[in-house]
């Protein structure tokens, strides 16, 4: 069957697309809604205002790929596809951080599994951050719209040997497990979602909507990096961005957006670190503090089958067994998943040195993976991370605390029980100084006793939130509870800083759901207006 390419047949159409390594003089461009980031956020905003009949200018500072270049290669999705060539870490370089950048976002090389808004974090935020009209019922339409829009339905085949394994485990152990939803059409189940789609089965932004913007009229500026938000008194007047060059270098050409209204989706760290480094007012000091990942711990297992956890849909079960188990303020919860399993990935999510990391690696078919994402931003102690800006960029302070570890050295109790129940031969938890472990009650006791610190213990994250929380007390909040700035009237945020606290689950849903609502209800406001 051949695979269509709707970027490539868009492009042929005449779509508007600015290529900004291409402009070699500066450049002016003017609409009545300028977004940043094309993203989860971005993606969904754009087809709302553009579907209004507002015009739209995307401004996104990756570059334009499609499936056409989407080869299933590691070595060339990380850098072409990934900030910093998913090699990002916080600052004392104990988490490693995966975001995306190129058009679709963090979108296009992102998992699939969509879960909406766990009811325990709509409800905290409701009665701890402020925040207003964000309820599991009035969420439910927008949530219910972007499942039919992107395609989100239960998986329906059977889960790959890796995610079996978690479904064996939490059978044996009589713990509750969740078939996942993702958001594919016509899957081929090949397993490298995580490379960007080669076959546009993933219902990514980049294949639903922002082709869709596109079509109605919308201009895509890819290779352009925001750099600075112009503003006086309570209006933004521009934005001011560099061109990148094929490499994503400023070339040197400025570019000046200006609108209507602006939306800011670049992201969390990225949004935060573009207020910041505009000096948009802050009076209580919220830019960038408070951002948050699922700090995520992880644990091999070896089978005696293969298990190939490069092959076959990456995620399609989880389990939320320990994720709410002492309430939303209590002990950290984290919850249980698999990653794909590819040799890039995982040699540098693993341990060891020379010979010991190449006979992990030589058992790789035999290496069954289970992550633990803990939950982090409702305990008095867990308070994430803050982005700084450096000379060069931003970085962010992320201190993994008492409150953390604790979680961590549960969750690879859990991870190691589950692991031997589901047949496991050896565990190894991946943190420095454990070997394999040969039984459920030898890896109690050592794990009981294992040490847990930052650089020895991998941790890693896919998702990055909060930063620029919303809620309607702006002692807490940069936004309100529509995502409409605070300070500024013609100013919004739509992508994952808005979240006040970490999900407890992934993030891709939350974001397109409540970006649906708040580009909707900005969409009939600026109509109006005009
Ligand atoms: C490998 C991986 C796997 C994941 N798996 C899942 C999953 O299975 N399920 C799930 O729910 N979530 C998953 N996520 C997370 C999910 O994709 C993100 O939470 C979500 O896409 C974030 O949306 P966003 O709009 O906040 O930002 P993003 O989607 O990251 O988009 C932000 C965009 O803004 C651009 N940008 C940043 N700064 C600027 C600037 N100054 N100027 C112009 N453009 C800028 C970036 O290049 C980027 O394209 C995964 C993420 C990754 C990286």
């Amino acid at each position: 069957m051949a695979i269509q390419d709707p970027i490539v047949e868009g492009l042929a159409k005449g779509w508007n697309h600015i290529d900004a390594s291409q402009v070699s003089a500066p450049l002016t461009l003017e609409a009545d809604v300028v977004i940043v980031g094309s993203g989860a956020g971005g993606g969904v905003a754009a087809e709302i205002m553009a579907e209004a009949g507002l015009s739209v200018i995307i401004v996104e500072g990756g570059p334009l790929k499609s499936s056409e270049s989407f080869n299933m290669e590691e070595r060339r999705a990380y850098p072409n596809l990934y900030q910093q060539a998913a090699s990002m870490k916080t600052k004392d370089k104990a988490i490693g951080i995966f975001q995306g950048r190129a058009v679709g976002g963090s979108t296009t090389v992102n998992w699939t599994t969509s879960i909406r808004t766990p009811d325990h974090a709509l409800a905290f935020w409701a009665k701890e951050k402020s925040v207003k009209g964000l309820s599991t019922e009035t969420l439910a339409p927008w949530f219910a719209k972007m499942e039919q829009r992107l395609n989100i339905s239960k998986w329906e085949f059977e889960p790959n040997r890796n995610n079996m394994a978690l479904k064996q485990g939490c059978e044996a152990l009589g713990w509750e497990y969740t078939v996942i939803k993702r958001n594919v059409a016509g899957c081929w189940n090949t397993g490298y979602c995580g490379m960007g789609c080669p076959v546009n089965a993933k219902q990514s932004m980049l294949v639903t909507t922002i082709p869709a913007a596109l079509e109605r009229g919308a201009t895509l500026v890819s290779r352009a990096k925001v750099a600075k938000i112009e503003y006086h008194q309570d209006k933004i007047f521009g934005l001011k961005a560099q061109a990148l060059s094929q490499t994503l270098t400023p070339t040197g050409v400025e570019l000046l957006f200006k609108a209507k209204h602006y939306i800011l989706s670049a992201g969390a760290i990225h949004t935060p670190a573009l207020m910041m480094r505009s000096k948009l007012p802050d009076p209580y000091g919220i830019i960038g503090k408070r951002t948050f990942l699922h700090p995520t711990v992880l644990s091999g297992a070896l089978f005696n089958d293969a298990i190939n956890g490069h092959s076959g849909a990456p995620q399609s079960i989880y389990s939320d067994q320990f994720v709410w188990q002492n309430g939303a303020a209590g002990d950290l919860g984290y919850k249980l998943e698999v990653p794909p399993v590819h040799p890039i990935l995982i040699a540098s999510k693993t341990l060891g040195y020379g010979q010991s990391h190449a006979d992990l690696m030589a058992q790789f078919n035999q290496l069954q993976v289970t992550i633990a994402l803990v939950r982090d931003g409702y305990h008095p102690d867990s308070q994430g991370g803050q982005v700084e800006l450096t000379d060069h960029g931003f970085t962010l302070d992320y201190p993994l605390n008492n409150a953390f570890w604790e979680a961590a050295r549960r969750a690879f109790a859990s991870m190691a029980e589950l692991q031997f129940a589901a047949g496991a031969e050896k565990v190894l938890p991946i943190s420095e100084g454990m070997s394999m472990l040969s039984s459920w009650p030898q890896a109690k006791k050592a794990i009981a006793e294992m040490t847990l610190a930052p650089l020895k213990t991998i941790v890693a994250s896919a998702h990055v939130m909060g930063g620029c929380p919303m809620g309607e007390d702006p002692k807490m909040s940069m936004v309100n509870s529509e995502g409409r700035s605070h300070y500024f009237d013609n100013l919004s945020v739509m992508d994952g800083s808005l979240f006040p606290t970490s999900l407890g689950a992934n993030p891709q849903l939350s974001i397109y759901g409540i970006t649906a609502r708040n580009a909707t209800l900005l969409a009939q406001e600026l109509k109006l207006k005009s």
